[in-house]
């Protein structure tokens, strides 16, 4: 999963990379609303999380542009602002969760899976396509009960495809759902890790539609 990290602050910034980053998210991070509403508009996010004080443009123009434009990506506000109004005004604005400076990042990165799992319209944290089942909080993929140890790439990709199930997502699509910009990609780097997933897991699990892309399970 792809996150756009949007804060000015350095220090806070770093420390949300890293921990979400350490969480298994791909994270790209601007700091500044211009640079925000660039990367919103020309590249594929999972999730964005928002300061609202930046410099360029404030992170509620960010967020109304992004809601005007019909874009539904979920939108954590993260923010030292604490009033009320602000809260609301962010929530009506289109935000779908907010979270006070100082944050706890332990309850940080769990409030940006609730909001992944919902806006995939799942309430159980885990995800399940048959026999397999992949466990996001603790890095767990398990296949007719029996554990299966993945790369960190390859549980990404597999986590990728399990959010969509039964859809086909090409390998540019797969590309940008697990690598930031800052990472350097071998021009067959996916084909790699899908090939080592589907030895693994069996190439009926994760199934090929030539020239298209590839897929997990149809939903029953
Ligand atoms: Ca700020």
């Amino acid at each position: 999963m792809r996150l756009l990290l949007i804060e000015d602050d350095t220090m806070i910034g770093r420390a949300l990379r890293q921990g979400l980053s350490e969480a298994g998210f791909t994270v790209d991070w601007v700091t500044d609303g211009l640079a925000a509403g660039r990367a919103l508009a020309n590249d594929v996010y999972d999730l964005a999380v928002l300061d609202l004080g930046l410099p360029g443009q404030d992170g509620m123009a960010v967020l109304r542009q992004l809601r005007t434009r019909g874009d539904a990506i979920p939108v954590l506000i993260v923010t030292a602002r604490d009033a009320v109004a602000d809260r609301i005004a962010g929530l009506n604005a289109g935000a779908d969760d907010y979270v006070l400076k100082p944050f706890d990042l332990d309850e940080l990165i769990a409030r940006v899976r609730a909001l992944l799992r919902r806006h995939a319209g799942g309430a159980s944290p885990l995800l399940q396509c048959g026999e397999l089942t992949l466990d996001p909080v603790h890095k767990l993929v398990s296949l007719k009960g029996d554990k299966v140890d993945l790369s960190a790439r390859e549980f990404s990709l597999l986590e990728t495809l399990m959010q969509r199930p039964g859809a086909v997502l090409s390998r540019t699509q797969l590309e940008d759902s697990i690598y930031g910009w800052t990472e350097e990609i071998g021009s067959n780097a996916v084909e790699v890790h899908l090939h080592k997933l589907r030895r693994k897991l069996g190439a009926d699990t994760i199934r090929n539609v030539r020239g298209v892309g590839y897929k997990v399970c149809e939903p029953s």
